[in-house]
């Protein structure tokens, strides 16, 4: 079975994988917006003669883009939980080199105490890939989108820098909430601007190395998002999430804060704003983060979204 990527435009890889695939989308992943997009951008990414099986099931791959999550948040999967993320510092990462090959040997070399709580999101990423691999050649259709629904989730996670990095909701930096914030709430508030650019799809030989790759990337981007995220807060007064009455801060059903209201969105829409024009005065990282140019570039062509 062939495996291909789509390369998308200037930014880094996100998605794919259905059938093989793995996307070529900017570096960010998501909450149910970002997900739901980044399974659909992948169908029509693909070739011709793949794209029309996958886009008669498109509504489905949509649909069943953030199984996973609901898996882990509604259903309680214990084992789900560790598939989404992988804590590179917990590894002592230096190099894809040396790091286990497959989820057998992390096993035998971490145990799986430490996996659960470090997370295996690029083992299980190829583990995903096999099993799809062999479904596709079995011709079993329903294994088949299940899998691709499930593994397009697995690859956008492994493109949202806090999804590689045990700071992942900055919480080691007094910056709780920035999570959802950047996975979900500026998607939502802001992706209908944005323009979605899908090139066509490549193939990718090392499927090993290119997951590493993804990984190593998203968590090279770690530190410039936390930073970019503090820059913001520090003009932010009030709380943009809603508490309960002890001021904890509420989660939906995809474990994701809650903002407040047309207020904070209002709120949120000035400080993106005043982000886009430091970004433009400065050639900072951080700030270029925040830049919704950067942020979202995969979101480029409007008539495309307009069709999602
Ligand atoms: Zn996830």
């Amino acid at each position: 079975m062939k495996k291909i990527t789509l390369t998308l435009c200037p930014m880094k890889r996100i998605i794919i994988a259905l059938l093989l695939i793995l996307a070529n989308l900017k570096s960010f992943a998501w909450g149910e917006w970002g997900h739901q997009h980044i399974n659909k951008a992948a169908v029509f990414a693909l070739p011709l003669a793949m794209r029309v099986f996958f886009y008669n099931h498109a509504d489905y791959l949509v649909i069943e883009s953030v199984g996973p999550d609901l898996r882990k948040y509604m259903m309680n999967d214990k084992v789900e939980f560790a598939r989404h993320f992988v804590n590179l510092e917990d590894y002592n990462y230096t190099s894809a080199a040396d790091m286990p090959v497959t989820l057998k040997d992390a096993t035998a070399r971490y145990g799986d105490s430490v996996l659960n709580k470090s997370g295996i999101l690029p083992w299980y990423i190829e583990i995903m890939m096999d099993k799809l691999t062999t479904a596709m050649k079995q011709g079993r259709t329903a294994e088949l989108l299940f899998i691709a629904a499930d593994l397009g989730h697995y690859i956008a996670d492994a493109h949202m820098p806090l999804h590689t990095s045990s700071n992942h909701d900055g919480q080691l930096t007094d910056q709780r909430g920035i999570h959802a914030f950047w996975e979900s709430q500026l998607p939502e508030l802001f992706g209908a601007q944005y323009n979605l650019h899908t090139a066509n799809a490549r193939y990718i030989k090392d499927i090993h190395q290119e997951v590493w790759n993804i990984i190593e990337h998203s968590h090279s981007l770690a530190a410039a998002l936390l930073s970019a995220d503090k820059q913001l807060k520090q003009s932010f007064k009030s709380s943009m999430y809603i508490t309960d009455a002890s001021g904890k801060m509420i989660k939906n059903k995809f474990g994701h804060l809650q903002y407040r209201g047309r207020t904070s969105k209002y709120t949120f829409r000035i400080l993106a704003c005043q982000a886009n024009r430091r970004a433009a005065r400065s050639d900072s990282d951080a700030l270029r983060l925040v830049d919704r140019r950067s942020l979202f570039d995969h979101f480029r062509r409007k008539s495309f979204i307009r069709d999602l």
